[in-house]
């Protein structure tokens, strides 16, 4: 069965996007989004309040809420889900790692999903070093429950959806400006380049993934990471990594 309502933002193994955005990111999906992440009380906080209990101050129209005192001093990594952390299928294949019921217009598909290899280590490696936030184009009604199951370690922060991405000329961008985040301190990998598309300079290149099981993309990813937490730029050490031939430019 195909992607039924663009469900879920893929691409083919030849690269191609399968699903574009031709419509306007629906505001109500994001203010949902937002409720998750915003009480109102401490909307209503002021920052010279916030200043006092030494909180980082709220951006205004930001997509996070402010960073949590668990995380001070630590950079943000944002993830990708779909062939970067997974790969999602609406045809039945073997061995699944999960098996998601998502109903669409009174119908129940069934999303059969395959973990990457080494993703749980990865998680685990990363929970300590970042404030991790999931940001994907792809349904919160697919990728929620997915990450309910993926996350075993708990250390996904916050989850972004397709509502939170920009559309760019068919692209669902994830605008990291829009984050609340420094761009500094702010990194983000994704298989699908058009989605860094406005910081290149922030995003760590990823391959797609779909079903190679001898795949070490995100075991490699780890040390380089963690070296990536303790730099006062990410931006500046990426350019670096990128000009050494360390990571491929994409
Ligand atoms: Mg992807």
């Amino acid at each position: 069965m195909s992607n039924p309502p663009n469900l879920i933002t893929q691409v083919s193994k030849d690269g191609q996007l399968l699903n574009q955005n031709n419509s306007q990111p629906k505001r109500g999906g994001i203010f949902n989004c937002l409720c998750c992440c915003f009480s109102r009380k401490e909307e209503q906080r002021s920052d010279d309040y916030r200043k006092d209990l030494s909180l980082e101050p709220i951006v205004e129209g930001a997509l996070l809420p402010p960073l949590g005192p668990e995380h001070r001093g630590k950079k943000t990594l944002v993830l990708d889900l779909d062939e970067t952390l997974v790969h999602s299928s609406f045809k039945s294949i073997p061995n699944p790692d999960f098996i998601i019921p998502v109903e669409i217009e009174d119908q129940v598909h069934k999303v059969y999903v395959l973990k990457r290899p080494n993703v749980d280590k990865f998680m685990q490696s990363m929970g300590p070093y970042f404030e991790i936030v999931i940001f994907t184009a792809s349904l919160s009604k697919y990728a929620d429950p997915v990450l309910d199951l993926l996350d075993i370690h708990k250390v996904v922060k916050w989850r972004l959806f397709r509502e939170a991405c920009s559309n760019y000329k068919g692209n669902y961008v994830k605008d990291l400006n829009k984050l609340g985040r420094e761009l500094k301190s702010t990194v983000i990998i994704d298989n699908s380049p058009s989605s860094y598309l406005f910081h290149p300079e922030n995003a760590v290149p990823c391959e797609s993934w779909f079903d190679d099981e001898a795949d070490t993309e995100l075991e490699d990813l780890i040390p380089i990471l963690k070296e990536m937490s303790t730099v006062d730029n990410v931006r500046v050490f990426l350019d670096a990594h990128k000009r050494d031939g360390k990571m491929i430019y994409r």
